[in-house]
């Protein structure tokens, strides 16, 4: 690494956001990533010829610009796949999404939720908008597509209770059917498409690893260092310190996690720190499940709102690519809905239920189940959140530091999110005058944190 009057632009951490942002940058790079693989949470783990990603990751694409990265990236090794989701509630699998497909659960449920939702649609005014997650459901879906799924299955995912969590991430990932739709879904002539992910791509082999070598095989391998994470970053001089060597950056592309992102910078300002410690996030525990005979669900992936069973989704990656188990097994995924306790037990536990459930047959099934976290998985939206980010990333693109993706934006986002945030960051480092002003920049003046949340 060369010090002395050359600058390039660092991209840290080698995610999805890292690798797009080295495609994408013109000017001279260095990514730098802690693991000893790139991918970040894109990367596939391999046992015994059983594939799993770490938990579901089903890819989107919905802009051109990225269905041709992809396309290079790849070509025809990525498959187009059409979603078989269910829901598993009161002994019925349903097919997604639950709010509008209603038809096959006991009588009494599909009056309850028809009735809320005719309800909230009666009752509803621009006058008492939602304040949190919690009202947002009962505002847009009634009482009793709240009480049978929303809830409830949000309650697992997030970690958190519905009302605890703002609306803010959910625009794009929580179909709202019509009235129309609702009702026809209850007689059983439900749409049979609804939401962003009615299609996604997939591997064919390899897992969604497959898709990040495509990526980083057109990356040059000389602007990477793996194994490599930074002691410190000092924003006012634009320096990083790696192993005791001080590394002069034009500008910093960043998907560290926020938190960690701050406990790495030389003397921030309090604000700044104290708005780093309101940033909340959960973990989430997952079970690998390999099993010697095929899975008896005929779905992707099942959606579990029911707090008896302690996972929310279970999903199978051989029934959207075969080849992510050996032939007559299968390959699952397990999200549990909790954080923490014996592994052992969280293990059989899970394993009973997807008996229960009818995803396998029969524990023998199972050859082996390992399990394991993603930490942080969910940023919690509270309301807190967006004063505290404005705040932190304000101070952070004023000191050329792009900190974008999902953990560096603090957002909940899908893998396509993630490669154009890495895309618009080069963009916007490359335009950044060569001089190194940030010395004497005052910390509240600088462009607007719009640019840095929008990275994501
Ligand atoms: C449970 C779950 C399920 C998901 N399912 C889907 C799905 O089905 N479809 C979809 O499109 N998206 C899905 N996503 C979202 C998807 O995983 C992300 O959008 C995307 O992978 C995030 O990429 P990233 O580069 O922003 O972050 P990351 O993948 O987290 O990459 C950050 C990188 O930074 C590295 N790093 C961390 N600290 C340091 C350090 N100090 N120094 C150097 N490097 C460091 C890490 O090792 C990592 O490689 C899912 C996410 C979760 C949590």
């Amino acid at each position: 690494m060369q010090r002395d009057g050359f600058r390039p632009t660092i991209v840290l951490g080698g995610g999805l956001t890292g690798i797009s942002a080295a495609l994408h940058l013109r000017r001279p790079y260095l990514l730098l990533e802690r693991e000893h693989r790139l991918g970040g949470l894109a990367r596939t783990h391999e046992r015994a010829g059983f594939y799993f990603d770490h938990t579901g990751h089903w890819l989107h694409l919905r802009t051109s610009a990225m269905r041709e990265l992809a396309q290079r990236a790849l070509g025809d090794g990525l498959v187009e796949v059409e979603r078989r989701a269910a829901i598993y509630s009161h002994g019925v699998l349903t097919p997604y999404p639950f709010q509008a497909n209603l038809h096959g659960l006991p009588p009494q449920v599909v009056y309850e939720c028809l009735l809320g939702f005719v309800q909230a649609r009666l009752q509803r005014t621009s006058e008492n908008p939602p304040r949190n997650f919690e009202q947002y459901v009962l505002h847009h879906f009634g009482a009793g597509i709240a009480r049978h799924f929303m809830l409830p299955y949000n309650a697992k995912l997030w970690g958190v209770p519905p009302a605890a969590i703002t609306s803010a991430w959910c625009s794009r990932f929580v179909p709202i059917p019509t009235l129309e739709q609702v009702l026809a879904g209850a007689v059983g002539a439900g749409p049979a498409e609804l939401g962003y992910n009615v299609r996604f791509l997939y591997p064919r082999q390899g897992g969604i690893e497959s898709f990040t070598r495509g990526l980083v095989a057109l990356l040059d391998p000389a602007h990477t260092r793996l194994g490599t994470a930074p002691e410190a970053i000092d924003p006012r001089a634009g320096v990083l310190t790696v192993a005791g060597e001080r590394w002069p950056y034009h500008a910093l592309i960043t998907s560290l996690p926020l938190p960690s992102l701050l406990g790495l910078l030389v003397e921030a300002p309090t604000a700044v720190l104290e708005a780093g410690q309101r940033l909340r996030a959960t973990p989430v525990r997952y079970l690998d499940v390999a099993t010697r005979r095929p899975a008896r669900a005929d779905y992707h992936w099942v959606y579990v709102p029911e707090s008896r069973f302690p996972f929310y989704r279970v999903g199978v990656f051989s029934n959207a690519m075969p080849s992510m188990a050996p032939p007559g097994c299968s390959s699952l995924y397990v999200e549990l809905a909790g954080r923490e306790g014996d592994a052992e037990q969280a293990t059989r536990e899970a394993l009973q239920g997807l008996v229960a459930i009818g995803a396998i047959d029969a524990l023998e099934d199972v050859a082996f189940a390992e399990l394991r976290e993603i930490a942080p998985a969910y940023v919690v939206f509270d309301e807190g959140y967006e004063v505290a980010l404005a705040t932190i990333q304000r101070y952070l693109v004023a000191h050329r530091i792009f900190s974008c993706g999902r953990y560096g934006a603090w957002i909940y986002n899908a893998m396509e999110d993630s490669l154009l945030a890495g895309q618009q960051a080069a963009a916007q480092t490359d335009e950044l005058p060569d001089a190194w002003p940030c010395a004497s920049l005052d910390p509240s003046s600088g462009p607007s944190p719009a640019g840095a949340t929008n990275c994501g």
